[in-house]
């Protein structure tokens, strides 16, 4: 055990990144860079974590921040519900903890949106305290070098791996045990083809020694990707166009979008325009078809979304009230998807309210 970590921290002194939460050990600042992290590449979340800190630079600043900055703050991270969660975990704060944040293992993970392996990271980098920090990196890591096959999203593996992970942990220094950990399997022992020949573990690998780093680790489910048909009507009247808000329990919840028809299948124009929805929204209203793009593929972890963008004049203003009519200058002010933000960014405003 104590081998594995002299090992472990000699690579970390030597590879490490200057990235700018671990400046400090500042609970919020480890917080608020973990969150990010997850599913989302260091080389992203550098800059969305520096606009962050910036804009929210404590719990406090983040509590009493409207839910739509917070949003677009996060606009383009994707997985919204983490940026959502953290507002409301610095509410919690707050309201629960007197402003302070949680110093024990059980009060962090109390905290909305925080599970156990973030609990684990802010306990051991921010306060010492020694809990191991399993995250993908660290699955792989150990899988490889321990050579353990037990599927990792099984409850079997998450036990075997977590206990595992403690018992390899320092005790002393359990906050730079697990960064550097984490680290190694960022960099080092990475998903595809790791540089095996250059690694301090080599000797020790079972993975390498059996040549059975492709197979680890192993995963018992497959991921179900669902497709999915996003018609945006982007319907505009005299310079204005209308947004609308997703408040259902699905992707990008509270954040704004042009209206939406969605389709079980991909749709013609004139399927489209004979679609029960679209007829009734546009009931009495006199309407012009400008566009209908080409359709643009957005993929997310467990979908596929085919979204086409249909440019309408109406002659009417509002014909729905839920909608939002907003001229192009303000659009900036509402939290997009990015499949939006894309779109919009493609044509120059002026055009799209004309
Ligand atoms: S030898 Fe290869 S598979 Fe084993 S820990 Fe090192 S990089 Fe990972």
């Amino acid at each position: 055990m104590a081998k594995f970590y002299k090992i472990l921290t000699v690579w970390y002194q030597e590879n490490k990144r200057d990235l700018p939460w671990r400046a400090k050990t500042d609970p919020y600042f480890v917080w608020v860079s973990e969150i990010i992290l997850q599913q989302t590449r260091v080389e992203q979340g550098t800059a969305y974590f520096l606009r962050f800190i910036d804009l929210f630079p404590d719990v406090n600043s983040l509590a009493i921040a409207p839910e739509n900055e917070v949003l677009k703050v996060w606009q383009g991270l994707g997985y919204y519900s983490r940026a959502r969660n953290m507002h409301l975990a610095a509410r919690q704060i707050m309201n629960e903890f007197g402003g302070v944040f949680p110093d024990t293992y059980i009060n962090i993970v109390r905290l909305k949106g925080v599970g156990n392996y973030t609990a684990a990271a802010i306990a051991s980098i921010a306060f010492g305290l020694p809990y191991a920090a399993v995250d993908g990196n660290v699955y792989r890591v150990l899988s490889r070098v321990y050579g353990i096959s037990t599927p990792i999203d099984s409850t079997q593996g998450k036990k075997e791996f977590s206990d595992l992970a403690n018992q390899l942990l320092d005790q002393q220094n359990p906050g730079l045990f697990n960064e550097a950990l984490m680290e190694f399997g960022a960099l080092q022992c990475v998903p595809k083809n790791p540089d095996c020949l250059r690694c301090p573990f080599q000797d020790q690998c079972i993975a390498f020694a059996r040549n059975e780093i492709a197979m680890l680790p192993v995963k018992s489910k497959q991921i179900k990707v669902k497709k999915r048909f996003f018609n945006y009507l982007v319907v505009r009247h005299e310079g204005y166009f209308y947004l609308e808000k997703r408040e259902e329990n699905d992707i990008w919840r509270n954040l704004f979008q042009f209206p939406l028809i969605e389709s079980s299948k991909a749709l013609t124009i004139a399927e489209l325009i004979n679609d029960e929805k679209f007829t009734t929204l546009f009931k009495g209203n006199k309407i012009a078809i400008d566009s209908f793009s080409p359709e643009v593929l957005h993929v997310l972890t467990h979908q596929k979304l085919f979204v086409r963008f249909i440019e309408i004049t109406i002659q009417n203003p509002e014909p729905d009230h839920s909608w939002i009519r907003i001229h192009p200058n303000e659009v900036a002010e509402y939290p997009i998807p990015k499949v939006i933000d894309n779109y919009l960014l493609s044509k120059s405003l002026n055009k799209l309210s004309q």
